[in-house]
């Protein structure tokens, strides 16, 4: 397959614009296709089944990490898993297809370590911690406790930036736009 089954992974802090970056690529790179992940958490927002997540049950997720369907998953937030399915890869590769992936940063870290150079890890960091804040303000798509618990957890996050093979800090949007074209258009050549 020409695009020898790759992988580009995005890794960031809830909030620091690594939806928003990934939604331009995927626009402008028609090779490029989102991994829709497995999640135990309801539906947020617009947020459709099968397109944003497959939106499973406690029970069904945790039937299908027992039967080892799963490439990783984690418990990203107390009580909410997160994971990717093998299907999920498998059917995108089957198009030639580059995956990308909006997963945290243990799971990013472990994609990374599974597919090595065939994988390229990208960390997106807020230009501050106080400006993530304001994202989530702004996104209003979170309760304030949700918020809280997404910022208590991005200190932790932003320790695992020097583990990816490429940090970009998302302050002025066009110009982190323009820095992962670039980064994403070499990667795929
Ligand atoms: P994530 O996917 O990392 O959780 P989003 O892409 O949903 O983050 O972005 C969080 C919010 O911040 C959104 O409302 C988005 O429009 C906004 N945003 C993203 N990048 C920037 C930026 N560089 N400057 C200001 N706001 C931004
Ligand atoms: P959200 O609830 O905001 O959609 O996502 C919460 C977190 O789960 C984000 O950090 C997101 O990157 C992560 N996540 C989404 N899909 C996966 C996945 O398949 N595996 C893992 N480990 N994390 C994921």
């Amino acid at each position: 397959m020409e695009n020898g089954n790759k992988l580009l992974i995005f890794s960031a802090p809830s909030g620091a614009g690594k939806s928003t970056i990934i939604q331009h690529l995927l626009k402008q790179f028609p090779n490029l296709e989102f991994s829709v992940s497995a999640t135990s958490r309801n539906p947020r927002g617009e947020e459709k089944e099968s397109v944003d997540y497959y939106f499973l049950t406690n029970e069904q997720f945790k039937s299908k990490a027992e039967n080892g369907e799963f490439i990783e998953w984690e418990e990203v937030y107390a009580g909410t898993c997160y994971g990717t399915l093998h299907s999920e890869a498998q059917r995108i590769w089957d198009k030639g297809n580059t995956i990308v992936f909006d997963i945290d940063v243990v799971g990013g870290n472990n994609l990374k370590a599974i597919f090595g150079d065939k994988a390229l890890s990208i960390f997106i960091q807020p230009p501050s911690l106080e400006e993530l804040h304001k994202r989530l303000i702004g996104r209003a798509t979170d309760t304030p406790e949700a918020i809280e618990r997404r910022i208590a957890k991005a200190e932790q996050e932003l320790q695992y930036k020097d583990k990816f093979d490429v940090i970009i800090v998302n302050d002025k949007l066009e110009t982190a736009l323009e820095q992962a074209a670039e980064i994403v258009g070499k990667f795929i050549k």
